[in-house]
């Protein structure tokens, strides 16, 4: 982090702003917004500031005569914008001086850099790249912008207007915290949101007892953390991960995804690898239910979808057994992550009419696995931890009579960085396996393969256009 941002009080003495044209009126636009008195020094003569109603401009103040010379007295910060080779000299000055400086796209002349800002009233989120780039930065802030309820600078406003009183009451930092949460997660929030901050001030008024209010349940979420790629986390995930108190968390989430989380939640590691023994389903369950009966929000945050191989049924039965509240937020599991990484369409019209989900943990699990239910050449197979079975999975397509030149691929570390895919034919399997190096991988098997990316790609492409003609 090469800058740091703060927020600053311009009402403290005035900031000389040097320039001209267009940029320079654009600065002199957001420090009247932010309530600063301006010294403005024009450097192409042009000082007309018409158009700013009379409060603004009575708070400009024209700098005549050579602006290198203008008066520092009290200045706290100066800006040049459009100034040209007299941006450098000013920042000389400013610095003998000691006073902050920002010459406009002149990173070495600066002390300060503009962050790309989203502005709701009292929320101000501001977004910096180092001056690196602020085309990122400003794609960053439309992102947030999409993401803020349009009313949440009235949610921090209200919450302003009765902290006094409600920290009056609730001396308890921790107990007082919870009690705000409650408040802009019930139904004063909405109200604040939806722009009737009368009734929510009717509403909080209402609350007799406002530690009422701060004996929490608990209460855990299940949630699908997606295959890897943190922004495939869905919003309401996110919000999880930020309303936590604690995290209970698999081996395949990964640490971009944590890195989301609330900063001072609690994360615990409950994962289990293949070949490494883990704590085990029950000692989960347990945790989980002790986590909510201590009144914290628990999120039980699992890779993919909590319901696709992730024992998330398991989990939802104990804690409906131990009479604990859980609301359960999908992800997108690996499979259709994969898919979509490698442009497998799961269906495609007429050519591939279902889907199979299916795990091949061992090769004993393989053995078990009906295969003569998956002989349609319509049915796209998706294979859950299959690579150490690829070997059965074969034997056990060929065997039930699916041809040995059926499409199938390897799709590991799906998402992430580090992704790989291979792509073959059914015989080929095992071989395909083996190339990907380490997992987590899925097996998707059947004609959409021949569609993918990693296929058009190959010297299989032309075995491609064979295949789909035979599926015609
Ligand atoms: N609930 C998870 C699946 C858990 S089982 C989900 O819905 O995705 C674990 C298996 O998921 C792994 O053995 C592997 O087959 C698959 N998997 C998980 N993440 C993956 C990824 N990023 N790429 C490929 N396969 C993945």
């Amino acid at each position: 982090m090469q800058f740091l941002p703060v927020f600053l009080d311009l009402r403290a003495g005035p900031v000389l702003l040097v320039g001209a044209g267009e940029l320079a009126r654009a600065k002199l636009r957001l420090l009247l917004a932010a309530g600063a008195r301006v010294r403005f020094a024009a450097t192409d003569g042009n000082d007309e500031v018409s158009d700013f109603d009379a409060e603004a401009v009575s708070r400009i103040e024209r700098v005549a005569g050579d602006p290198i010379a203008a008066d520092l007295t009290h200045v706290i910060a100066i800006l040049c914008a459009g100034a040209g080779a007299t941006g450098e000299a000013m920042a000389a000055r400013a610095r003998a001086k000691g006073i902050p400086v920002n010459v406009m796209d002149d990173l070495t002349h600066s002390t300060f850099i503009f962050p790309a800002i989203v502005d709701r009233g009292d929320v101000v989120v501001a977004v910096g790249t180092g001056g690196a780039s602020p085309v990122v930065a400003r794609r960053v802030r439309e992102r947030i912008e999409a993401l803020l309820p349009a009313r949440i600078g009235d949610l921090a406003t209200f919450i302003g207007r009765w902290r006094k009183t409600v920290h009056g009451r609730i001396p308890d930092f921790s107990q007082r915290r919870k009690f705000w949460e409650h408040v802009i997660d019930g139904p004063i929030g909405t109200m604040v949101l939806a722009g009737k901050s009368n009734d929510a001030d009717a509403a909080l008024h209402a609350i007799g007892d406002p530690s009422a209010f701060t004996e929490s349940t608990g209460f855990v979420t299940l949630v699908g953390a997606g295959p890897g790629d943190p922004d495939l986390l869905t919003i309401k995930g996110l919000r999880a991960l930020q309303d936590a108190d604690v995290i209970f968390y698999d081996d395949l989430v990964s640490p971009e995804i944590l890195d989301r989380a609330r900063r001072d939640a609690a994360r615990v590691s409950v994962g289990r690898r293949v070949g490494k023994p883990g704590i085990g389903q029950a000692a989960i369950n347990r945790l989980l239910i002790e986590a909510a009966q201590s009144g914290k929000r628990a999120v039980r945050l699992k890779g993919g979808d909590p319901f696709v191989f992730g024992r998330g049924g398991e989990e939802v039965a104990a804690l409906r057994e131990a009479g604990i509240a859980y609301d359960i937020v999908p992800g997108i599991t690996a499979g259709v992550g994969a898919a979509a990484e490698s442009e497998v369409p799961l269906t495609f019209r007429q050519k591939a009419t279902r889907i199979t989900f299916l795990t091949a943990h061992k090769a004993r699990d393989a053995e078990t696995v009906d295969w003569s239910a998956l002989t349609d050449t319509k049915m796209t197979v998706v294979v859950y931890m299959g690579i150490t079975a690829a070997e059965s999975i074969r034997t056990g397509l060929l065997a039930a009579g699916r041809s040995p030149q059926t499409p199938v691929g390897v799709f590991a570390r799906a998402t992430r960085p580090d992704a790989k895919a291979v792509v073959g034919t059914l015989e080929d399997l095992p071989g395909l396996a083996e190339q990907v190096e380490t997992g987590p991988a899925i097996l998707i098997i059947g004609a959409v393969v021949a569609l993918s990316a990693p296929w058009r790609n190959s010297e299989l492409a032309q075995l491609h256009s064979t295949l789909l003609m035979a599926a015609e």
